[in-house]
């Protein structure tokens, strides 16, 4: 379990991250959402005790990460930059790893075969491909077979093999019984993974709530609806007390009416249909919406800058 109690972090001026409070139980995925600069990635870097908050405080398991002993069996995380050192080889990153958290050496074996990097465990990492990164980021978390695991942003950039991978492999964690705490900009993404929703936008808490619940409240149905006699199914609709919204490209939305409503009407007044089509609006826009007045450009810098590497709290003593 990880608690974060009105968890703050300043930079100058700056507040990343603003009064958050919730928690990520164990035994479902919990998404952590937000667009760029939401403040994901300072959260995740104070639960591990890379930055510390300007105020408030997390806990994992009831203890500050510095005082946990051999962290790496409690908590794994992939942070967004990873602090591989390029002439070194996976064996022998995870072996340091080990090494200093207590973890047996036949574990390092483990974890390369678990993320499939058996065969170039000795090739220096600086040759490793952004996918093969990830999978060593991934087999560090894995070490020290921790019940409390965390990725940032772990999809970003990978193929779509890759990318299923990752989401199976979180799901089974999940389904031990850990806690698994996963952090994206992608709606699309999370609905596919998650089982718990947590939303920030400017560090702000903007949703914590079940995937099932947010998609019930946010995905709006309407139908589709296109005509050539426009204007004559507008007022055969406006007669019948229907609302019908135009979009931009001709075509006519109708909200809080079926399909088969709207086409019963049409034929009965002889008005031809060219599309007559259920929607569902995405839960992409809807995550849009909630964030919208919440959003951080970053158009003159194109993206955040990179984040503090994998600090000291990996290498105790
Ligand atoms: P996310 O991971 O959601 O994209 P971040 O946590 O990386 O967001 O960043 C949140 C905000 O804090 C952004 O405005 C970012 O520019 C700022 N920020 C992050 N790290 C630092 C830092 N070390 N110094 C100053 N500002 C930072
Ligand atoms: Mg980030």
């Amino acid at each position: 379990m990880i608690e974060l109690e009105g968890l703050t972090k300043r930079y100058g001026e700056k507040v990343a991250v603003r009064d958050l409070t919730f928690t990520v139980r164990p035994g479902i995925v919990t998404g952590f959402l937000g667009p760029n600069g939401a403040g994901k990635s300072t959260t995740m870097r104070m639960i591990l005790g890379l930055d510390h908050p300007t105020a408030g405080d997390v806990r994992i398991d009831g203890t500050h990460y510095d005082r946990l002993q051999d962290p790496l069996t409690y908590i794994g995380a992939l942070l967004e930059a990873k602090g591989v050192h390029p002439g070194r080889s996976a064996y022998n990153h995870l072996l340091c790893l080990a090494q200093s958290n207590g973890i047996p050496e036949r574990r390092v074996h483990e974890v390369l075969d678990a993320v499939g990097l058996t065969a170039v465990a000795r090739k220096k990492a600086k040759g490793f491909s952004l996918g093969m990164g990830q999978r060593l980021g991934i087999a560090a978390a894995l070490l020290g077979d921790p019940r409390i695991m965390m990725f940032d942003e772990p999809v970003n950039g990978l193929d779509p093999e890759g990318i299923h991978w990752i989401r199976t492999l979180m799901k089974s964690l999940a389904a031990q019984g850990r806690t698994v705490f996963v952090s994206s900009h992608l709606m699309s993404e999370m609905a596919l993974t998650a089982e718990h929703l947590v939303v920030i936008g400017q560090g702000r808490l903007l949703a914590d709530t079940s995937m099932a619940d947010f998609i019930a409240r946010n995905s709006r149905s309407y139908v589709r609806v296109r005509s050539p006699q426009r204007e004559l199914l507008l007022d055969v609709l406006h007669q019948a007390g229907i609302t019908a919204v135009e979009s931009g490209d001709g075509t006519l939305e109708v909200d809080g009416w079926e399909a088969e409503r709207i086409g019963e009407l049409a034929a009965r007044e002889q008005v031809v249909l060219h599309e007559l089509s259920p929607q569902r609006a995405s839960l992409e826009e809807a995550f849009m919406r909630l964030t919208a007045e919440s959003v951080e450009y970053h158009a003159h810098t194109g993206t955040p800058a990179p984040v503090q590497a994998w600090g000291d709290g990996w290498k105790r003593g």
